[in-house]
């Protein structure tokens, strides 16, 4: 079982626990709390059918999407459960069984990501009471960039405060790992060459990759760094937080609240922070904020371009990468000097390569799939362990 919790929701995945990891269903509860609500589906997109059950808290939800689960599956085991963390800091490059001294260890982490980490623990703890026989498998999304050199995983503060662990961690680590271990199957040579993944989707980030190694990630100390995002401002010179703490007399709470929920796509368009929406929208705030999504990548891609001294591939993923048409345009067209370029009829179709045949980077998309990545190290390390 893939468990990935959030403030208010609780996604998870079940799969046949054999070599091949069939998937054998998907959930979600949104909204944890009175209002809760619990959606099941096969690996088809069909629905099915759900318990009736508390949602209110993250270990109702747990057990209710159980009950649902064993329903379909009345001999269900479950025999690990693996679980998406955001932060693992420095200590952790890789995938590691929780027991009690390392959920001491994981909540250390929670002031780097106390918007994330929290509830990625309290996902832990439930089903460390749900299932106290299984092994719990923590993935780290800060885990894949742990290569990054000095350059890129440091700010010019004084010194200590590197040391203190204030870096360039990176995020989105799960779907940068699946996306590159998909692309060295379908195209081992553009994979050991220099490559960039864009994630795009709710939350947004790229990913310049040398050989398959993470070398330079667009996310920072925390994931507000880098690209717009639906409601997260993205890059933001330092001294606009400090005018809105000491001029506009925010609370570092109201300042948190502003950037992580109502900037992004959102804020600025005052519209949506849903790229469907804004596609569809005739108003000029839309289409500015979606210029400044796609500039914003633009720029990003040619600082990653000059971290990778060059650029051979540029991977989509993610909702908007892998659906948008007009999105993957909009950052190509313009980038024919870095020898970027989508072919209409394959951009339109969205599927594999969208770059001419013999164009100097190859432009593609590959659907992300951080459960996936979850569930093959949790079976893994479950059986490393023993
Ligand atoms: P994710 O967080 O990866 O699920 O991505 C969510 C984002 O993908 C939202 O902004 C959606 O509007 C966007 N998205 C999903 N489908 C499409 C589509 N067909 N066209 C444009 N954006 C899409």
């Amino acid at each position: 079982m893939v468990l990935n919790a959030g403030s208010s929701s609780l996604k998870f995945a079940i799969y046949g626990a054999d070599a091949a990891l069939a998937p054998l269903a998907t959930g979600l509860v949104d909204r944890i709390g009175p209002e809760g609500r619990l959606h099941l589906q096969s690996p088809d997109g069909a629905a099915l059918p759900t318990a009736p059950g508390p949602l209110s808290t993250h270990g109702e939800a747990l057990e209710t999407a159980l009950e649902s689960l064993r329903r379909a599956w009345p001999a269900l085991s479950v025999a690990a459960v693996g679980h998406r963390v955001v932060h693992g800091g420095l200590a952790f490059e890789a995938p590691v069984r929780v027991t009690a001294a390392i959920l001491e260890d994981l909540r250390a982490f929670i002031p780097f990501a106390p918007l994330h980490q929290p509830h990625n623990l309290a996902g832990i703890e439930a089903a460390m009471l749900a299932f106290p026989e299984a092994p719990q498998v923590a993935c780290f999304d800060t885990a894949f960039h742990r290569s990054h050199p000095f350059v890129n995983d440091t700010f010019a503060l004084p010194r200590a405060y590197f040391d203190k662990g204030v870096r360039r961690y990176g995020f989105h680590g799960l779907s940068y790992e699946y996306v590159s271990g998909e692309l060295a199957r379908r195209a081992p040579d553009l994979a050991a060459g220099r490559v960039v993944i864009a994630h795009l989707g709710n939350g947004a980030s790229m990913c310049a990759l040398k050989g398959g190694a993470s070398v330079a990630s667009t996310m920072g100390f925390s994931a507000l760094d880098g690209l717009p995002m639906g409601t997260r401002c993205g890059q933001l010179d330092p001294g606009v937080v400090l005018y809105l703490l000491t001029e506009e007399g925010l609370s570092s709470e109201e300042a948190s609240d502003l950037l992580y929920r109502q900037s992004g796509l959102l804020g600025l368009s005052g519209i949506s922070n849903d790229m469907r929406e804004l596609e569809a929208s005739k108003a000029p705030e839309a289409r500015d904020a979606i210029d400044y999504f796609t500039f914003r990548i633009r720029r990003e891609l040619g600082a990653m371009a000059a971290a990778l001294g060059g650029l051979d591939a540029l991977v989509f993923c993610g909702g908007i990468g892998e659906n948008s048409a007009r999105v993957r345009e909009e950052v190509c067209a313009p980038m024919g000097w870095l020898g970027l370029g989508v072919d209409p009829a394959a951009n339109a179709s969205g599927a594999g390569i969208l770059s001419a045949p013999g164009a100097p980077v190859t432009v593609m998309v590959i659907p992300t799939n951080e459960e996936r990545v979850i569930a093959r190290a949790t079976r893994d390390t479950a059986r490393a362990a023993g």
